[in-house]
């Protein structure tokens, strides 16, 4: 039986881009949200809301059995995760399988091979998938460690198995520190994620972070859909995303996505995917894969035409793809600024009433927000309040309405990071496209 009523496991612009890709496909849905989002735009907008818990995302957002309930009450036939909470979460979607519902999501055991960084390095490198150089799986043992460190040089980067959201990191610069820094990530990662394996890996000094978006039908045949720049970070928190990257040329694009996309046809790779890699001096280093839908999907939306939750719900429907990797086409330029309810140059949190809102338009201006002039932004959830994606035929084309588009978005009530975006989009480096993941906090440390 088709898919005709999805359950949307999610809150804010995810869960209404989710509504709108179902709703045009003739496809009902359920919104579930916390007694926090009761008056959210998400909750409004679906055919049906069920309420699954308290504000804190631990008993609703993440609160599997609410969920399954909330799924069998409402007669949904299907789950889309979203990102974050239980996306990635591969005994959720074992249990959403095991209920007879259908899994908007990549197969439970690719979601759990690439969730543990060592299993993930090890399969992302028997695919043939370029690695960052560094020890052979978990290191304990300090001698090895030493052995493997002075191998590929310093600094090196101790990094936790289990690791996630930029945490359980440790830059290792001389073999002196590199005992104690070890038995400080373990710990850190033990009390973090409940597991205190940790891996090392040569640290590159000055990358970019290039990703490649992927799709798999789960029975052997897979396509990119090029490549996303997410250099501009603050914390490991991506800020601006872009798309093509202004440092990859058409052929480096076409080679490096079939390697990825070769490698998902090889796994039997099933959905929406993410190879994630650091690009230095040319080459490029795989450092992770997520198993989802990926908050900057759509820059990639944007240049290629290809509705991408569309292409999730086909495929957990058992269609195939709707498009092959020779149709596909790569056409100008698109640029993300993520809005959060913050202080832009602090930024400190600033939740609170939204007293007035006006998202920009016009020609090639995307706004995906849940906010109204009334709605109270809840204290309890991140930060990221809108996203503002921007397409032209140049990059440059591209910038300029992106500064004409920022200035048009009205949001008070609030602080945003909107100011941010108008400032860093006028910087000499940005605009010749010359940065790497240093440069943002840099920038910031400059301005001060
Ligand atoms: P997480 O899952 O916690 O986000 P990642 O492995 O994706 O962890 O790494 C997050 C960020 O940490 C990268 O975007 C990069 O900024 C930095 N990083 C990770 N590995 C390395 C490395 N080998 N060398 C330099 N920086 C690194």
């Amino acid at each position: 039986m088709a898919i005709s009523r999805i359950l949307i496991a999610n809150r804010g612009e995810i869960a209404l881009r989710v509504h709108r890709a179902a709703h045009e496909m003739g496809i009902e849905t359920v919104a579930v949200h916390s007694t926090a989002d009761a008056d959210a735009m998400h909750v409004r907008l679906a055919d049906q809301a069920v309420c699954i818990g308290p504000p804190s995302a631990t008993d609703s957002y993440l609160n599997m059995a609410a969920i399954i309930s909330a799924a069998e009450i409402s007669g949904a036939d299907a789950i889309h995760p979203g990102y974050g909470f239980l996306s990635e979460n591969a005994k959720f979607a074992e249990i959403v399988e095991a209920h007879g519902l259908k899994w908007i999501g990549p197969k439970p055991e690719h979601i759990r091979t690439m969730g543990d960084k060592v299993a993930a390095k090890k399969s992302a490198g028997d695919l043939g998938l370029p690695l960052v150089p560094g020890s052979d799986g978990a290191v304990s043992d300090y001698d090895e460690a030493r052995k493997i460190a002075a191998e590929i040089g310093y600094p090196v980067i101790i990094k936790a198995a289990s690791g996630g959201g930029g945490r359980g990191m440790k830059v290792c610069e001389a073999e002196e520190s590199l005992e104690t820094l070890m038995k400080q990530a373990g710990s850190e990662a033990k009390s973090a994620f409940g597991d205190a394996t940790v891996y090392i890996e040569k640290y590159l000094g000055n990358p970019r972070h290039i990703e490649f978006q992927i799709f798999g039908d789960g029975e052997g045949t897979a396509i990119h859909l090029g490549e996303r720049d997410c250099s501009l970070q603050r914390r490991h928190q991506k800020v601006l995303e872009e798309a093509p990257s202004p440092v990859i040329s058409a052929d480096e694009r076409a080679r490096m996505g079939k390697v990825c996309a070769d490698a998902m046809a090889a796994m039997g790779y099933r959905g929406a995917g993410t190879i994630e890699f650091l690009w230095e001096g040319g080459e490029f280093y795989f450092i992770e894969m997520n198993t989802r839908l990926q908050v900057e999907h759509p820059v990639t939306e944007a240049i290629t035409g290809v509705d991408l939750v569309r292409e999730q719900i086909r495929i957990a429907d058992g269609k195939p793809l709707s498009v092959t990797q020779d149709e596909l086409r790569f056409t100008g330029h698109a640029i993300e600024c993520r809005i959060n309810a913050e202080n832009p140059f602090t930024f400190a949190p600033s939740p609170g009433e939204v007293k007035n809102y006006h998202a920009a338009g016009g020609m090639h201006v995307r706004v995906d927000s849940g906010l109204y002039a009334g709605y109270r932004i809840p204290p309890y959830y991140d930060s990221m309040i809108a996203k503002l994606i921007v397409y032209g035929r140049t990059r440059e084309g591209c910038i300029m309405r992106l500064k004409r588009a920022l200035e048009e978005m009205v949001i008070e009530g609030v602080h945003t990071s909107i100011p941010l975006h108008q400032e860093l989009i006028r910087q000499t480096d940005f605009l010749n496209g010359d940065y790497t993941i240093k440069w943002l906090e840099e920038w910031l440390a400059e301005r001060d």
